[in-house]
């Protein structure tokens, strides 16, 4: 079990870089990950501060999260020798941090700018353009550094696409637990717990959720934390990604503009509570609650895009046995399924 050590969320937190850098045994040298908007937001003062601290921070800008990057950032890593790697961003800049820091075989410190998904402080890495669709294994950031400060500034439809991700771990677990009773697969029943305990978390606090509103953003922050623990403890993604991610990496492939991650899933979560048997319309109005998108013209996509992708969305990670393969969606079920939950 891999596990960060430190974990920082609260107002003007990116001042600790350095002391939490140095607590770790890295005094020397660090390399830092980031994205051109991202620099500017937070990027710059973490090189500052940890250049105040006599840590040489050399740093490079990355604009996607495709395999080609990750080679890319990892020589750059192997060429530079820190002792650390830190990412700076939303998902993109995270994930490869993550991943390319992983392949050097050194330690991954998250810091986040945007509260979007559970990657942030997850084991996986989403790469683009790989043929898996779905995240891989990387490594747990030994840190995390989540200020609210730069994280309130961000665009609310990130916030609201954070919540859809945890809320979707009501069916993530369900399906886990599906998978287990059927396939007797291993149950993690603590990971499980920390998983639906933060989905709860989430929807009981929809109300607080809103734009400028850090005790919201905070609630947010920490289940998001705890969903990418969960998964460092269950040594795999089933305790936040179930038949709901499926679907969304479905819609990754089908639909010609995609949604946000978070996004997708929350609609897909809200479909796969139907198949359960779950109370799909209270999830449905937490995710309105918080702002997120509930159906296909919110998502921006077509409503034949979400019939394909139920569909498809089984066929994407066969291994994983969730409520799609006892249901057998034909295209008459799916498109009965997307009308009786009003999402297409
Ligand atoms: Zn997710």
């Amino acid at each position: 079990m891999q596990l960060p050590r430190e974990v920082i969320v609260g107002n003007d937190t990116l001042g600790h870089v350095a002391a939490i850098c140095k607590k770790l045994g890295f005094s020397r040298s660090a390399f830092v990950v980031t994205g051109t908007k991202t620099f500017e937001i937070a990027g710059h003062k973490v090189i500052d501060f940890l250049e105040d601290a006599k840590i040489d921070a050399a740093h490079l800008l990355v604009f996607s999260s495709t395999a080609e990057t990750v080679a890319m950032v990892s020589a750059k890593i192997k060429e530079q020798k820190p002792q650390v790697v830190l990412g700076v961003g939303g998902g993109t800049k995270i994930d490869v941090a993550k991943l390319s820091a992983a392949k050097q075989n050194l330690p991954f410190i998250s810091i986040p700018t945007t509260a979007s998904h559970d990657g942030v402080a997850s084991p996986l890495a989403s790469i683009k353009g790989s043929e898996k669709p779905y995240s891989v294994m990387a490594q747990a950031p030994m840190a995390i550094i989540a200020d609210t400060a730069v994280i309130v500034k961000a665009s609310h439809r990130l916030a609201a696409s954070g919540c859809s991700d945890v809320i979707a771990k009501f069916t993530a677990v369900r399906d886990w637990h599906l998978a287990h009773k059927v396939k007797g697969e291993y149950y993690g029943e603590y990971s499980a717990s920390l998983a639906l305990m933060s989905a709860k978390l989430v929807a009981k606090n929809a109300d607080s959720i809103r734009p400028n509103n850090e005790g919201g953003l905070r609630i947010l922050l920490e289940a998001l934390i705890s969903c990418g623990v969960a998964m460092s403890i269950a040594g795999s993604s089933r305790p936040s990604s179930g038949s709901e991610h499926l679907f969304s990496h479905a819609l990754d492939l089908v639909a010609s503009k995609p949604a946000l991650h978070g996004e997708q899933v929350g609609v897909g979560a809200i479909m796969m509570a139907y198949l359960h048997g779950l109370n799909w319309q209270r999830i449905k109005s937490k995710l309105e609650k918080v702002g997120a998108p509930t159906n296909a013209s919110e998502l921006g996509v077509e409503p034949q895009d979400i019939t394909d992708s139920l569909i498809k969305a089984k066929t994407i990670r066969p291994e994983r046995y969730t409520i799609l393969n006892e249901r057998k969606l034909t295209p008459k079920l799916a498109k009965s399924l997307a009308k009786k939950t009003d999402v297409a």
